[in-house]
């Protein structure tokens, strides 16, 4: 007999968008002509100065072990920015680096969350919230949201048992680009004081806007800084997804306690990533305006297109680069499902697109734009084709 794995890890779905990006790089190896629009990734390259920063820490054997709660002179930096940017005055203490945003939600729900904990999710979401929320032994509350996907205090408050623990908030949102509106964050914010509830907030795409001014919900007030962990990092904004670094800001003894469960697990992100990190988020923001202007004209070009094909609807993202569409009009005998509709244009059409059911919701797929016009435009069209 075989020695069995943690139930943990037997209930663990693996991220679906992941498996669509590798399923589209295998197809590619092959010599399959592959148009991936299925992965959350910016298609740019990370900016030359960024990368010179990393060449020359290594240069200058920035090597070594170091705090796990990140470089002094990088959080202070990122609380520089928390304070230009969101208006939240944190203290150096109280930011953590980690390797990506992903990792830092897990540490925080690990902090957070104790067995049967409930985690209210509105849906459509990113499937890594759900996960890590079990990981951590809590008990993901999925939170429906109809069209045009912007989440209200009133939907929230319906949700609301004796076990709620954590409202995660994700603004603009992955997948639908929707925003909370700033009078609704401060009614969710009013409910969370109320309730004295945790509040995630994660705000990685809060640079990729298209018609809204993004708001911090912990920027509100002191008590809600108290209660709020706001999660971002440099992958989006800076198209630097493989360089692992995110970064949290939240209440000290939170902070204190992710770095505890850090100092166990990671020990520290690369020192030499870390100085890149402070020459993404400290020098000339040129790239970052260059890059959010690429993302507004392709967005631009989606909506036009898209608007054209009657079978299929959709809301304007607000955030964001994905675009979320129903294809419900679509589904019948011969693709019941979006994840078939989805599987059928990888194979006769080589498209990768997510279908809405890895963001628990059926019917729809998440297109994300990141990637270039000409690929845009040529997927367009091969969606068109596939629909006639
Ligand atoms: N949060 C959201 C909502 C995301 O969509 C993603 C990536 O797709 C992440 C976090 C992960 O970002 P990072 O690269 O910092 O781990």
């Amino acid at each position: 007999m075989q020695a069995k794995l943690a139930k943990r890890i037997l209930t663990l779905a693996p991220s679906p968008t992941v498996a669509i990006d590798t399923k589209a790089k295998a197809l590619k190896q092959q010599g399959i002509p592959i148009l991936n629009m299925g992965i959350g990734e910016p298609d740019f390259d990370t900016p030359l100065h960024i990368k010179q920063a990393a060449i020359a820490a290594i240069e200058h054997d920035s090597i070594k072990y170091a705090a796990p709660q990140g470089m002094i002179e990088l959080r202070k930096v990122i609380a520089d920015k928390f304070h230009k940017d969101n208006n939240i005055s944190y203290e150096p203490s109280q930011i953590i680096v980690g390797a990506g945003s992903k990792q830092l939600l897990y540490s925080a729900f690990q902090v957070l969350c104790d067995k049967g904990d409930e985690v209210i999710i509105p849906v459509p979401t990113w499937s890594t919230f759900i996960e890590q929320v079990k990981l951590a032994e809590g008990t993901p509350v999925l939170l429906p949201l109809k069209p045009p996907f912007k989440l209200t205090a009133k939907d929230l408050e319906k949700q609301l048992t004796k076990k709620t623990k954590i409202i995660l908030l994700n603004s603009p949102s992955n997948p639908t680009g929707a925003m909370i509106d700033k009078e609704e964050l401060e009614k969710i914010g009013k409910l969370a004081v109320d309730h004295k509830l945790w509040i995630i907030s994660d705000e990685i795409y809060e640079n990729i806007l298209y018609t809204n001014k993004h708001y911090s919900i912990a920027s509100f007030n002191d008590q809600l800084k108290e209660q709020t962990i706001t999660m971002n990092g440099v992958s989006k904004s800076y198209a630097m997804t493989g360089w692992r670094l995110g970064y949290a800001g939240g209440p000290q003894h939170v902070i204190d306690a992710m770095t505890s469960l850090q100092s166990q697990t990671i020990g520290n992100v690369p020192t030499f990533i870390q100085q890149a990190a402070i020459t993404a988020l400290s020098a000339d923001q040129a790239s970052v305006r260059a890059m959010h202007s690429e993302f507004a004209n392709r967005r631009a070009f989606l909506i036009k297109a898209f608007s054209t094909i009657e079978q299929l609807s959709f809301t304007e993202p607000e955030g964001a680069f994905y675009l979320f569409v129903s294809v419900e009009k679509l589904l019948g005998k011969q693709y019941p499902t979006a994840t078939a509709w989805c599987e059928a244009l990888l194979e006769k059409e080589g498209i990768a697109i997510v279908p809405g059911e890895a963001f628990v919701y059926p019917g729809y797929f998440r297109l994300s734009f990141a990637a270039s016009m000409e690929d845009l435009q040529k997927a367009v069209e091969k969606i068109t084709d596939f629909i006639q």
